[in-house]
């Protein structure tokens, strides 16, 4: 039996299946708040300004080291100890990242939880100077690792290869590690936006899309390049050139002040007028930062508009199964007047042995 018939033999009703992203988005507002990193602690912040820290054990020596907090120490059930902490009282919590079992503990324990959102998002979304400064180096290794990868053989080596290289790469740069999963996707596999990377050598005259992000200081970075493994068909060309316009576009619209679903529609007339509108579903990009998917984003149905200090992708792509994919991203901080690339890698069509 598989693992999913077993849990379902299990089962009298429906089962969501749900958890780890956003109990890590939680911890992601924790660690901006706080500076620690942890897997288990949580914040309440009193309207007077003073702040109390929770984590268990496990946190304690470093969760003590922290500066205008009170740490309080906690038993594994992290919540247990904030619920005890906050009887009686009202208090409003992140409902996007409190799970159930939590809210039932407060409840418990006579809290008045009210449900919010958004709110140390929407702080993490403007960065600071010495946000931006690890942001910076963070792109910077990006692009080293890009040059460096430019010049390796692609063709007969498999995809799962070259993610291995890049990550490797990353880290021997002195990376903590990837942004999120590499993506090499080549020929067929490039033509899925999120393609998984696979045992099968690589062709030559096809597109390879070569998706990464490392994580440095604490900061993700974002890149995309497509690159053509030996010579490639004219179809292919033009297909790059067309994401590359689309893309050039997206980059000048970014700005203070712009709608991030205006910065997306401006993306999609190039795509559009050459009638392949539909094979660029996604949205032209999202923010990034302690986490590689953040506020604000741009897409159609976006209500975000930028502001200096932002840093967001600028991403779009084109997919048509039986032909190829492309896609190209830079990162780009918004700034008091248009906005800074922190990946500067050529968006010239390389060719890769
Ligand atoms: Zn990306
Ligand atoms: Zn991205």
């Amino acid at each position: 039996m598989s693992r999913i018939e077993r849990l379902a033999a299990l089962l009298e009703e429906p089962l969501l299946v749900a958890g780890p992203p956003y109990i890590l988005g939680g911890q992601a507002n924790v660690r901006y708040l706080t500076g620690l990193e942890s897997s288990n602690a949580a914040v309440v912040v009193e309207p007077d300004g003073s702040a109390f820290l929770f984590a268990d054990f496990r946190y304690a020596s470093r969760a003590r080291e922290i500066e205008n907090v009170t740490y309080v120490e906690t038993a594994r059930t992290l919540l247990a100890g904030v619920a005890e902490h906050l009887a009686g009282r009202r208090i409003a919590f992140e409902e996007a990242h409190l799970p159930y079992v939590g809210f039932r503990l407060l409840q418990k324990a006579g809290v008045d939880a009210v449900p919010t959102g958004g709110v140390v998002e929407s702080l993490r979304a403007v960065k600071d100077d010495a946000e931006l400064a690890i942001m910076r180096r963070a792109g910077a290794l990006s692009d080293e690792v890009f040059a460096a990868l430019a010049n390796e053989r692609f063709s007969s080596r498999t995809e799962r290869e070259l993610v291995w290289w890049i990550d490797r790469s990353f880290r021997e740069g002195g990376a903590d590690g990837s942004s999120f999963a590499t993506v090499v996707a080549a020929g067929e596999t490039g033509t899925s936006p999120h393609a998984i990377p696979g045992d099968d050598p690589i062709a030559t005259g096809v597109l390879v899309t070569v998706d990464a992000g490392c994580i440095l200081g604490g900061y993700c970075s974002d890149c995309t390049r497509t690159f053509a493994v030996g010579s490639i068909s004219g179809r292919l060309e033009e297909l790059y050139a067309l994401c590359l316009e689309a893309q050039l576009a997206g980059l000048e619209a970014v700005g203070p002040g712009v709608a991030g679903r205006d910065a997306d529609a401006v993306s999609r007339v190039p795509i559009e007028a050459a009638g392949l509108g539909d094979a660029y579903g996604h949205g032209l990009g999202h923010g990034v930062g302690i986490q590689i998917h953040e506020a604000p984003v741009l897409r159609p149905e976006s209500t975000d508009v930028l502001e200096p200090g932002n840093v967001v992708s600028v991403e779009p792509g084109i997919y048509l199964p039986g032909e190829g994919g492309v896609r190209i991203e830079d990162l780009v901080a918004v700034t008091d007047d248009g906005g800074e690339r922190l990946t500067t890698f050529t968006k010239e069509l390389l060719t890769v042995a």
